[in-house]
């Protein structure tokens, strides 16, 4: 009937019932009409999940700011001192870098909060509550203004009242006999940064995680996927087995779920993709991100990109030259659109220029478009996120993805879409030539757990984390890194 002009099949606008009905659709538009822009229609939620899903909207509208339970809760945190069997618990992530890792953080803070039964409260520093609709019914996930742990957001590696700390300064201990419930403080801070010590990592530890679940108040810093690290810890398993029969598909339901642009945002993304990429055959995505601003402009960086696309027959190959009158497209030839993303040009200028001036081997029409270049990561400026999640999303709206390797920006993208990319290698500092081979094929779509712990928690020594289950091995990009597959 012409509303759904994008999608293959009808849309399912609550995506096999990962998303909860009866939300305003005006104060939230992408929640309701991505779906018409999506060809692939992504996986299939679990029941599981769904109930699951289900169930902690209804703890976050019982626990969440403005009712009494989050009053009383506040209360006993201004106190200091835990309690016996709180009515509500609760985790407050913390938001900082890049919106990748924002994204990444919050969706793994808000899968703890769920096996964990606690509220999730996002900090909503960083935009966090201008660039995402609240994706809980009826109650807000923003922690608000007035949280009383003031220097939230400053607390660090050296935060007296960290997990890693207590445990160290002999605060806290998991050992039996465990720091009886009465002595528990009533916050615990969790840092899971990249920079994380020996102690902090405990938290991966079965032993750890319940002494914690007696912690009413848990203040989460992360800037990391750490879900593969969530599935290691045994108390965990059965459940996330459960929800997740297809364990590739982890992030990619957790993205869906939490992640909606704002109607700003939604704005950015449809008219780009109704002017640039609906008429296409085919979207093909790019996503160039260079970590060393040496390689904003190199010649083999750009050999790499052509190479990869050209070698794995994403991007029709063009001719020399002189034959650039090529024979007329045959009727109905194929169009293709490329969309690239980038925080420079000249990547995007010129491939764009090489598709103008030389024909294709195959007759057909590709076009290269980029919507922003917006030079270099900013922080706290409105409209520079507001870009880069817009250019996020319509990545995840392609039919093909090449990402970086590393970047957590092009993580999101592939999680969202659906989408098993192929990925640069990243460039190595002296850069004399292309990566060979450029790129290759990601095992799943699933982002990488930049930083895991490396520790069997029952023997107390060493452990090699991606040798333990089938399903968590080391990632291709990142060699130490885990990943779902
Ligand atoms: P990562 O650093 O690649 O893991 O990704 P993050 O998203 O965490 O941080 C990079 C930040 O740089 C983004 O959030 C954007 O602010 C900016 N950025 C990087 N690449 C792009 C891009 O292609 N387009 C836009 N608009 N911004 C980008």
């Amino acid at each position: 009937d012409g509303s759904f002009p994008y999608a293959r099949s009808p849309p399912d606008k609550l995506l096999g019932g990962l998303l909860p009905d009866g939300l305003d659709e005006r104060s939230c538009r992408s929640r309701y009409e991505s779906s018409m822009y999506r060809r692939n229609p992504g996986r299939r939620p679990s029941p599981h999940l769904i109930a699951k899903l289900r169930k902690h909207e209804e703890l976050q509208r019982r626990c969440g700011p403005n009712t009494n339970a989050y009053n009383l809760a506040i209360e006993q945190l201004r106190t200091g001192k835990s309690v016996g069997s709180p009515e509500c618990k609760y985790v407050v992530s913390i938001s900082y870098r890049g919106l990748g890792n924002r994204i990444l953080a919050a969706a793994s803070a808000f899968l703890y909060a769920a096996l964990t039964g606690r509220v999730l409260l996002v900090d909503p520093s960083n935009q966090m509550d201008e660039l995402f609709c609240e994706p809980f019914p009826g109650t807000t996930w923003l922690l608000p203004r007035d949280f009383p742990l003031a220097s939230y957001t400053n607390f660090s590696i050296d935060t007296a009242e960290s997990y890693g700390n207590m445990l160290r300064n002999k605060v806290l201990s998991a050992d039996a006999p465990a720091t009886p419930a009465a002595e528990l403080p009533a916050f615990a801070y969790l840092h899971l940064d990249h920079d994380y010590g020996h102690e902090d990592k405990m938290f991966f530890c079965d032993d750890d995680q319940r002494l914690l679940s007696n912690v009413q108040w848990l203040v989460m810093r992360t800037d990391l996927y750490t879900v593969p690290g969530l599935f290691l810890v045994t108390a965990f398993q059965e459940e996330l087995d459960t929800l997740f029969p297809e364990r590739d598909a982890v992030f990619h339901h957790l993205v869906r779920y939490l992640f909606h642009p704002t109607n700003h945002v939604w704005g950015l993304v449809a008219r780009y993709y109704r002017a640039y990429l609906a008429r296409a055959d085919l979207r093909v995505g790019i996503q160039v991100r260079n970590f060393d601003p040496r390689h904003a402009q190199s010649p083999h960086v750009l050999h790499q990109i052509t190479s990869c696309v050209w070698r794995e027959k994403l991007l029709p190959e063009l001719l020399a030259t002189e034959e650039h009158a090529a024979p007329a497209p045959a009727q109905g030839a194929r169009s293709t659109a490329v969309l690239m993303t980038s925080l420079r040009s000249w990547y995007y200028e010129n491939i764009k220029g090489m598709y103008w001036d030389r024909a294709t081997a195959t007759g057909e029409a590709v076009s290269v478009h980029q919507p922003s270049h917006e030079g270099q990561q900013q922080f706290g400026k409105r409209s520079h996120d507001g870009k880069a999640w817009a250019e996020m999303y319509l990545l995840s709206l392609c039919d093909v993805l090449v990402t970086s390797g590393w970047s957590t920006f092009g993580y999101v993208a592939q999680g969202l879409g659906g989408v098993r990319p192929w990925v640069l290698h990243k460039q190595p500092d002296n850069l004399t030539s292309a990566p060979d081979p450029p790129c290759f094929r990601d095992v799943s779509m699933e982002p990488c757990f930049h930083a895991p712990h490396v520790y069997d928690c029952k023997m107390k020594r060493g452990m090699d984390t991606g040798e333990v289950l089938p399903h968590v091995r080391h990632c291709q990009d990142v060699s130490w890194g885990l990943k779902l597959v």
